[in-house]
């Protein structure tokens, strides 16, 4: 087929104490190969949980509940660790979204970078470090010599990121996958990693699955967004379409249109045979309070919400 990830009917769970919480609630996503994705949502709407367990990087009380992930045809959730491991990195790129934390603060970042050669292509310390400082002009890193001989914590946010970008793409895989990737970065580099992620898609004809929280700035780069709240998909299609014509609540809230009008930003306490986001909407209908919305359209191209 001609879709690189196909997620179907994805639940994912965590146990608490307390009780069970749902952080993916059946959701549907495709990436097709060169694509560009962009996954949005709040912090808390379920699409770092969506990540990890695509990467089958679920912490030890999430579990995928139900559904399935399929990349090139394969079922990952089927794939024992040693597979899915050669999966990670070769074929799909990981961008976390900690980036100093992502990185051993004692260890030089050629030495983790070169890593990557060494175990994954088998090749000497000399060669690793010329793939390390190639790896690092492609991705347009400055002043490569410094940052191979420095330390995480004597770069800066933007740089930490982009040694990080380096690794993901270093095994030239088919998806780039980034968490949150300019979290940690100032306001002026956000453009420009999005501009570098962007130019590594097209170069490598590489498909990206971006999650973030700041619709207006991905809507630029992005293909296809998927919006995301309380782990259910609330609308998708063509970024462009999304970015002018946005049909959610949600999406519009998050576009920040209708500031004349008031979201509610503090969610009030709910029954939840309803729908999920009608505690905060300034559309919603009598019949939201206990009707979920039915999807409008279809995978490619809908949203969960009343109105048309
Ligand atoms: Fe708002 Fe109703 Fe649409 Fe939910 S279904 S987003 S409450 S209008
Ligand atoms: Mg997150």
């Amino acid at each position: 087929s001609s879709t690189l990830l196909n997620v179907n009917d994805l639940s994912v769970c965590y146990r608490t104490a307390a009780r069970q919480v749902i952080a993916v609630n059946r959701l549907n996503l495709t990436v097709s190969p060169g694509e560009f994705v962009g996954v949005i949502g709040e912090s808390g709407s379920g699409k770092s949980s969506l990540a990890r367990a695509i990467l089958r990087l679920l912490p030890a009380n999430g579990k995928q509940t139900g559904g399935s992930i399929r990349f090139q045809d394969r079922r990952l959730e089927h794939l024992d660790d040693a597979a899915m491991t050669k999966v990670r990195g070769a074929h799909i790129g990981f961008v976390p979204q900690q980036p100093v934390a992502a990185l051993n603060p004692v260890r030089s970042i050629a030495s983790q970078l070169g890593e990557i050669f060494r175990l994954r292509l088998g090749v000497d310390s000399r060669q690793a470090y010329d793939m390390s400082y190639d790896i690092l002009r492609q991705v347009k890193m400055g002043d490569i010599d410094r940052v191979l001989h420095a330390y995480s914590h004597e770069l800066s946010g933007g740089m930490c990121q982009r040694v990080l970008l380096a690794m993901a793409v270093a095994l030239s895989p088919f998806l780039l996958l980034a968490d949150e990737p300019t979290t940690a970065v100032d306001a002026r580099m956000r453009g420009e990693l999005l501009d570098e992620i962007t130019r590594q898609q097209k170069d490598r004809a590489m498909a990206v699955l971006l999650i973030a929280h700041d619709l207006p700035l991905v809507g630029r780069y992005a293909d296809r967004l998927v919006v995301m709240y309380r782990g259910s998909l609330v609308e998708t299609g063509a970024a462009h379409i999304i970015y002018s014509q946005p049909k959610h609540p949600y999406t519009r809230l998050l576009l920040g249109l209708d500031r004349d009008r008031k979201f509610f930003d503090i969610e009030r306490l709910q029954d939840h045979s309803g729908c999920e986001f009608q505690p905060r909407c300034m559309y919603a209908q009598p019949s939201c309070r206990h009707e979920k919305p039915a999807w409008q359209g279809d995978e490619q191209v809908g949203w969960a919400c009343i109105l048309k």
